[in-house]
């Protein structure tokens, strides 16, 4: 059947909303940044600041966990972190962080979180049940005031979500204002997003230093899997994977739950053309809102949900194995075949490639490249 309307706004038009947006605030535009992102380490003068001191802290865990022991010098011994101590971690780690909560007024009226936690749920995700809701503005606050369980949460990057791995909670900062425009279906699709990361597996990496301490890091979140010299975050890898899924399993949320299929930007057609790098990029409408100005905006993680839609269309059994994939073993390898009999080396391509916002742009064009699919079409 041929795409009715290819360009469902005229196109320059499409252009000017977009640099529009672009040039307002932080908050308005392609940013999403979530989960514990070793990114925000990276760029720290304290390279072992990714760690937390157990003794103090105790932190982490929840109901997929798992862990290595690693030595000062960076080998690691893979005995398991013994089950009693991830579990005086996790509650210790929760307890701490309600307290925490607990000082922030939650604001959930008129959202329906029931209908948002029991989707992801019937997707088969393990989600988490801890949802807090706290207006936009207090997003600082509240990551100050978690820094030391959570650690540093990228708290100079305005986003408006995230999961938040060691107390396993979804943290959704509630912009009003994006509400109003979009309707409350914005912020429940936030939040079906976050809890799709809540089902991945969470790895930890326990670390003994010379003077006796016990430092957790984080070895793996679903697909995001870190990468270490020693004490030392030098990477992370399969970040494009892993916003992808949620991003899609959202994406499914607005369709198919909430009934629409276009989106909350209200375009009619079968896509809309994002401003990108690399020249314009179609992008799904259930992918799509408005900004404060009028503007079309996406997640960033709508790139990543548009290419792993298109292995999905090709291959439906690969969406269960990817959701099953961020916490199973056996999954992930599954996941890897099915995606590697579509485009070879593709999983492992995509997995090492791409590990930024600004790089999901080029790991969309290498799928389309990939397929013979247009950048700027669907199909
Ligand atoms: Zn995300």
């Amino acid at each position: 059947m041929p795409e009715i309307h290819d360009q469902p706004e005229p196109y320059p038009h499409n252009f000017d909303d977009n640099t529009e947006d672009i040039s307002g605030t932080a908050a308005d535009v392609d940013v999403e940044a979530d989960m514990l992102c070793p990114a925000d380490y990276r760029d720290s003068a304290d390279r072992s600041e990714g760690y937390i001191n157990a003794r103090e802290h105790m932190p982490v865990t929840s109901r997929s966990v798992r862990g290595v022991f690693v030595n000062p010098d960076g080998s690691s011994e893979h005995e398991p972190i013994p089950d009693d101590l991830l579990e005086e971690i996790y509650t210790a780690h929760t307890t701490q962080a309600d307290a925490i909560y607990a000082q922030f007024a939650q604001d959930r009226e008129g959202l329906d979180l029931t209908r948002a936690s029991g989707f992801v749920k019937d997707m088969g995700i393990t989600a988490t049940d801890r949802i807090v809701v706290i207006p936009t503005a207090k997003q600082r606050d509240l990551e100050q005031a978690l820094a030391p369980i959570e650690g540093q949460l990228g708290m100079a990057q305005a986003k408006r979500g995230l999961y938040a791995s060691r107390s396993d909670t979804a943290l959704i900062y509630r912009d009003r204002e994006l509400e109003r425009i979009n309707g409350t279906g914005l912020t429940e699709a936030l939040t079906v997003h976050e809890l799709a990361h809540s089902g991945g597996l969470v790895e930890l990496r326990a670390m003994t230093t010379g003077d006796g301490d016990v430092l957790i890091g984080n070895d793996r979140l679903g697909y995001k899997i870190p990468q270490y010299d020693g004490m030392e975050l030098t990477n992370t890898v399969g970040d494009f994977i892993e916003e992808g899924v949620a991003e899609y399993v959202a994406g499914q949320f607005v369709a198919h739950e909430l009934g629409e299929p276009n989106g909350f930007a209200g375009l009619r057609g079968a896509h809309h053309l994002h401003r990108s790098s690399l020249g314009p990029a179609a992008i799904p409408l259930e992918y799509t809102s408005r900004g404060p100005k009028g503007g079309i905006i996406i997640a960033s993680a709508a790139l990543g949900a548009r290419a792993l839609g298109h292995f999905i269309d090709r291959d439906p059994a690969l969406l269960p194995a990817l959701i099953a994939g961020a916490r199973d073993d056996e999954a992930f390898t599954e996941v890897r075949g099915r995606m590697n009999a579509i485009i070879p080396g593709s999983f492992e391509h995509l997995q090492d490639n791409y590990n930024s916002d600004a790089r999901y742009e080029e790991g969309l064009l290498y799928v389309c490249n990939r397929l013979g699919i247009p950048l700027h079409r669907l199909h």
